[in-house]
């Protein structure tokens, strides 16, 4: 990338698509989940708050800032269920990282997709550390935006071989299966989500509901299982019911901003849960044995996002799928910004 400050390298869409689609989908989601993995375990070093939400009736509008001391990243992401059937995406984001020494923006980016790949690469660095040893089989319910993300970082990062898909609307199932054709993994279409968890390792529920829905009832949850919950991520927005959260591990992000958000807002305020990111720098343990149901109760932390903008800035080394932002006014003298504006009128004629 270019060395000019007053330039900001920008993501669009269109070289987004073109970026991951040069280094390869899969591979793509396996290097941010080395990136999440590596800010995984310098956690403590991060500065961390639950996210910044505006709530209406219809969704959430939220930012999502955090720090490392040395960079500074947000994302700007809504939420919005109803969306998809007016023809748009339920979620959307964009996302910026700057240099905590100068303030100034080093990069802009598209992160609608961004975010598929990293909420994709959570869930399998999740399942890499929880799921049983040797799991293979993996029951999808809900087969929208994200649905091909969660399966495809699965079966790179996790072995997973065989994915189960359900959704209420079976034309997203049938769209899902469709786009998973040649991935190499055996794609199965469920009726109902029961049939869809028989024989699952891991399942992974990526619904949009705003409502306390119950996709996954404590008679389908058996032994072993290991549980991403990704869809319940905003107060009264969940996907799990509360029986089978008592009897799950539960390991989350950033607990004060799950305890809002996530499925444990069904739960005491004081409900024991584990950190993720305790798990990766062994202070904590994992899953305790082959019986044990564990609950990655995901709902999407900032540090997440910065590990996805750190990935990319250093994707960017390599690559020229990005334009240049004329985004920082800064004048040769620095104290003669209106100075700027008159010599500009000069040349305007
Ligand atoms: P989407 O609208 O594209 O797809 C959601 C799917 O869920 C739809 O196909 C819908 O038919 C299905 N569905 C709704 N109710 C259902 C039910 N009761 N049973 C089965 N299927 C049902 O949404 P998306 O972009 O794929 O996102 C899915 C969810 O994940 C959303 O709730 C979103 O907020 C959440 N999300 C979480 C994170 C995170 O980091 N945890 C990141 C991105 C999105």
């Amino acid at each position: 990338m270019k060395d000019n400050l007053n330039m900001v390298p920008f993501v669009s869409v269109e070289n987004m698509m073109r970026l991951v689609l040069d280094i390869g989908i899969e591979t793509a989601m396996e290097g941010i989940a080395g990136y999440i993995e590596d800010d995984f375990r310098r956690w403590p070093l991060f500065d961390k708050t639950p996210r910044v939400a505006s709530h209406s009736q219809d969704g959430v509008i939220e930012l999502m800032p955090t720090s490392d001391g040395i960079d500074y990243g947000f994302k700007y992401v809504n939420g919005h269920p109803k969306n998809m059937k007016e023809g748009l995406q339920t979620v959307t984001a964009f996302g910026l990282l700057a240099s905590v020494e100068t303030g100034y923006p080093v990069l802009l980016s598209e992160m609608t997709l961004l975010t598929a790949l990293r909420t994709a690469a959570t869930s399998a660095v999740a399942t890499k550390y929880l799921a049983r040893k040797g799991s293979s089989c993996l029951a999808l319910i809900g087969n929208g935006a994200q649905s091909e993300f969660q399966a495809l970082a699965l079966k790179r990062i996790c072995a997973i071989t065989s994915v189960r898909l359900y959704d209420a609307d079976r034309a997203a199932t049938r769209k899902c299966a469709r786009n998973l054709e040649g991935s190499g993994l055996e794609v199965v279409e469920c009726a109902t989500p029961q049939q869809a968890l028989e024989g699952a390792d891991v399942v992974t529920t990526c619904t949009a509901d705003k409502q306390y829905a119950t996709i996954l009832s404590d008679n389908m949850v058996g032994a072993g299982l290991h549980i991403n919950g990704i869809g319940g991520d905003c107060p009264g927005k969940t996907e799990i019911h509360r029986d089978i959260l008592l009897r799950s591990d539960i390991y989350v992000e950033y607990p004060p901003q799950t305890r809002i958000e996530g499925e444990i807002q069904q739960l005491e305020a004081d409900h024991p849960v584990k950190e993720l990111w305790q798990v990766l720098t062994g202070e904590i343990e994992g899953r305790a044995n082959e019986q044990a149901i564990t609950l990655f109760d995901g709902v999407g932390f900032a540090i997440e996002d910065f590990s996805a903008l750190r990935w990319l800035r250093d994707a960017l080394e390599t690559s020229d799928r990005y334009d240049e932002l004329d985004m920082i006014a800064d004048p040769d003298d620095p104290r003669d910004l209106y100075g700027m504006l008159l010599r500009e009128r000069a040349r305007m004629g």
